[in-house]
């Protein structure tokens, strides 16, 4: 199999270890090119949008409608994009051919080409630039561009049963077994090469995959990751992690792409069909409610917002406290924050101040400066917590560090009490599906009890919000919902061992 690379630019190594659990990425992908609103245009509105699913890389591949490039680089949306990179991708769809779309055929000058987008954290692969997504690779078929937003628990043996075969990996992330498997004879004289290769991918993937003529999107059976659909005011169809990006390309939600579902769009509209039917009980990522998604977005079919101000207010019931102010921890506790203080009658009050202009590249001098970098990125209004007693209210602890330099913070400005209340129960258990916590003996949950937390973190009391509480929020039924992390029930075997026994078991699939 011939392989080319996607198109990268240096740039310096973002990623830094981190307290806060990381998304493995967002997508957004456009059919057909209009000159007054490009593709790659979109895709960098796209991109913006869904930042904080992904800062780690970037990139937009597009389609003339004969051929795909693809412009990836590690760093921030607004680092990797500047308008002549833009414009180069822009001129390249401009050169598909005139077609007619929407429902009435009325929408002249839309041109036969698309795009996809990407924003990634890595969980599998690591920080490579060579990971950086959209993967743009030539094969057997064609060309084909992938955007990939979950984690393939069975990658790995897919990949050493490859290499047995002679193949060749040009990146480290799970992503590429995808186009291995496509290229691969089996799926090749299959009557959808796509769909037959999705069927042999176990794990969390919504996915967009840029042929020349058109866009595949697909969602894995148990619906981990959120994939919606929207058209643009032009007829344009348009697809996306989260609806806040269809909000910002001003586009309307039509729907979810469904579990086990693959969308077309092309010049021919949209279409629909299934490689495989949905599981019997849905697994979506009750953490993209706790922490992950945009505040605007509404995933799974409930706005972020709303469910994160309604588990502050479970969270105020459950584990009620006498308290002076409410005080969030910014920005990440703000919703629930708002939530803990309309139950409890407590005042909220923003006491906790974040330097917006702290980024990800702010690099500690040394270690005897930790606090420092703390307090920079956070300042303490001691006029507001000086002597008084404190709810803090956050989301979610991972490892534990980050959040005790902020208490010890708050403590040094002043406060009387502080009491620590979290809007999820606490991580235990690491994720195979997409989200980049902490090893098991990272966690600072894993085997320690909440007490032993609470003296960890030198907060006056501690408590965080059951799973009943949390799945009482959901407007799905709890069974739809994977809660691993807090729980430790694994929806899907997760423990696919490379041994020759999994990797000759990979084979007789074939
Ligand atoms: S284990 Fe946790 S973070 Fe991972 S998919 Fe399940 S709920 Fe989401």
């Amino acid at each position: 199999m011939a392989i080319r690379l996607p198109i990268l630019t240096s740039s310096p190594a973002h990623a830094q270890p981190a307290d806060n659990p990381r998304e493995k990425c967002g997508v957004f992908g456009v059919w057909g090119h209009d000159p007054s609103a490009p593709v790659a245009s979109l895709c960098y509105l796209g991109l913006y949008a869904q930042q904080h699913r992904g800062q780690e890389a970037a990139g937009i591949a597009v389609s003339s409608g004969r051929r795909i490039i693809a412009h990836t680089a590690q760093g921030l949306v607004p680092e990797i994009f500047d308008e002549p990179t833009l414009s180069r991708l822009n001129l390249h769809a401009s050169a598909g051919a005139p077609v007619h779309i929407g429902q009435n055929g009325d929408s002249a000058g839309i041109i036969a080409a698309g795009a996809i987008a990407h924003n990634r954290y890595s969980t599998a692969g690591g920080s490579l630039a060579c990971n950086a997504q959209p993967l743009l690779e030539s094969y057997v078929g064609g060309q084909v561009a992938i955007a990939h937003n979950g984690n393939l628990v069975n990658a790995d043996a897919l990949k050493l049963m490859f290499e047995r075969r002679g193949h060749l990996f040009h990146t480290t992330s799970d992503t590429e077994v995808i186009v291995h498997l496509l290229a691969s004879p089996e799926q090749q004289q299959s009557p959808d090469p796509v769909a037959a290769t999705l069927r042999h991918l176990q794990g969390a993937f919504s996915l967009l995959l840029l042929f020349p003529d058109r866009i595949e999107a697909a969602r894995d059976p148990w619906g981990w990751r959120p994939l919606v659909l929207g058209t643009l005011p032009d007829g344009r169809a348009v697809v996306a992690s989260e609806t806040i990006a269809l909000d910002v390309v001003g586009a309307t939600f039509d729907r979810e792409v469904e579990p086990g579902e693959i969308v077309t769009l092309s010049a021919a509209g949209v279409s629909s069909r299934r490689f495989a039917d949905p599981a019997e009980v849905a697994a979506h990522c009750v953490f993209e409610h706790v922490y992950f998604a945009s505040p605007a977005s509404t995933v799974f079919g409930q706005n972020v917002q709303v469910a994160r101000e309604v588990m502050g207010e479970v969270l105020a019931k459950e584990s009620p406290v006498q308290a002076d102010y409410v005080l969030p921890m910014p920005d990440s506790g703000r919703s629930a924050g708002i939530g803990y203080a309309r139950a409890s009658g407590i005042p909220y009050r923003e006491g906790i101040v974040p330097n917006r202009y702290v980024g990800r590249t702010f690099i500690k001098p040394t270690q005897a400066q930790r606090m420092s970098a703390v307090r920079l990125k956070l300042n303490v209004i001691s006029d507001i917590v000086r002597g008084k007693r404190l709810v803090i209210v956050d989301d979610s602890i991972v490892r534990g560090t980050t959040t005790k330099a902020k208490i010890e913070q708050i403590r040094a400005a002043g406060a009387k009490e502080i009491h620590l209340r979290i809007s999820c129960p606490p991580i235990r258990h690491p994720c195979f599906f997409g989200v980049d916590f902490a090893t098991r003996d990272q966690l600072i949950a894993s085997g320690r009890t909440v007490e032993q937390i609470r003296q960890f973190l030198g907060v006056d009391s501690l408590a965080y919000l059951s799973l009943e509480g949390l799945l009482g929020v959901m407007i799905r039924s709890p069974k739809h919902y994977c809660t691993a992390c807090y729980s430790g029930d694994y929806r899907i075997d997760v423990d696919h061992p490379t041994t020759d026994e999994t990797i000759s078991s990979q084979m007789k699939m074939f």
